[in-house]
């Protein structure tokens, strides 16, 4: 069954790959097992594909932005396959809201080379980026040459998503009064591309002084370090979308010849490694037997019996002996 299922996958069938997503995605041993069955059969056989992080306050089209820029990009280039996740729950193309959505996603979906994949609902959203990076996995495998992966541009969110893409795209949109509160730096900082939608129609004028301001944002903060593209596009409208598309290319060609892709790559492996480390360990100390045994601990370092460090390291010889799960 797990063969079929790779092989599935593998042929970027859409209805392999979303039982191969919840069962990776599940939090049950034996999905587990199973899933490790899966990536056995197809580890080895992923390409990377471009992944893309899309991130940004809520409605500034970050939704319909995916979604058309995906449709040209595949009327365009008949070679390229387009797969498309979320890292929040509350986002647009979550649960069952997605195919019913005529706005957004619903001309996407009429692409037999597109992929998409709302959030397990209810699901939490460090579980979410915990499973993200064998998602990302499963959809390399699937041949997918664009993987896009929208997020919340708020906090820890957008943080987990930088470090699951080769390129974070940031969104916003003009606004009357006091956009340029709305741009913090570390924001900007942490985006490899800005990306100003909604430059349509009566908007067009303030996305154009936006464009200025992020521009003089980005000058202050580091005038000698290499500026990142700034585009207005309306994604209503189908503008820009060459730009976005010669600075994606411009950008991956940069880092693949930098060998920045590969060493960026090897970072995120090493960090979702550390986290899932992190995350098991202390899941390990929060069941039963350990559980009890830490309460041991805590009182004594709170008796002053013992510091801090070396209860630490007693609890961590404990998941050391044999018979720990
Ligand atoms: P998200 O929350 O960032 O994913 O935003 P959505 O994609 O859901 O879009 C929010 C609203 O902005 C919707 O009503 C869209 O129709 C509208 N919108 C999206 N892109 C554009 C655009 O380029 N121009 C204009 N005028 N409206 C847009």
């Amino acid at each position: 069954m797990i063969a079929e299922l790779a092989e599935g996958i593998l042929r970027q069938d859409h209805r392999a790959l979303a039982k191969g997503i919840t069962l990776v995605e599940s939090f049950l041993p034996k999905h587990r097992l199973q899933a490790e069955e899966l990536f056995a059969a197809i580890l080895g056989r992923a390409k990377p594909g471009r992944r893309i992080g899309v991130a940004g306050p809520p409605g500034v089209g970050k939704s319909t932005l995916i979604a058309e820029f995906a449709c040209w990009l595949l009327d365009r280039e008949a070679d390229s396959s387009v797969a498309v996740i979320a890292i929040d729950p509350s986002s647009p193309i979550h649960g069952g809201s997605i195919l019913g959505d005529k706005s957004r996603m619903a001309r996407l979906c009429g692409y037999d080379r597109a992929f998409i994949r709302p959030s397990p609902s209810g699901s939490e959203v460090g579980g979410v980026a915990r499973r993200s990076y064998e998602v990302l996995l499963l959809l390399e495998a699937a041949g997918f040459s664009h993987i896009f992966m929208e997020t919340v541009g708020i906090g820890q969110n957008e943080a987990n998503v930088a470090k699951l893409v080769d390129c974070l795209l940031l969104v916003q949109m003009p606004a009357t009064g006091d956009e340029i509160q709305a741009l913090k730096k570390g924001v900007i900082e942490l985006a490899d591309l800005i990306v100003i939608n909604k430059a349509d129609g009566l908007l067009k004028a303030s996305a154009k002084l936006l464009y200025e301001q992020i521009k003089s944002i980005q000058n202050l903060a580091s005038p000698t370090s290499t500026t990142k593209d700034v585009i207005l596009c309306s994604s209503l409208e189908k503008s820009g979308f060459v730009d976005i598309h010669s600075a994606l290319s411009a950008f991956f060609a940069r880092q693949h010849n930098t060998e920045r892709f590969g060493a960026n790559r090897d970072l995120q492996a090493k960090y979702w490694l550390q986290h899932e480390l992190s995350l098991q360990f202390s899941e390990a100390l929060g069941s039963e037997p350990y559980r009890s045994q830490l309460q041991d601990f805590y009182r004594s370092v709170q008796d002053k019996r013992e510091t801090i460090h070396s209860a630490a390291s007693r609890a961590l010889s404990l998941l050391t002996k044999p018979g720990f799960k």
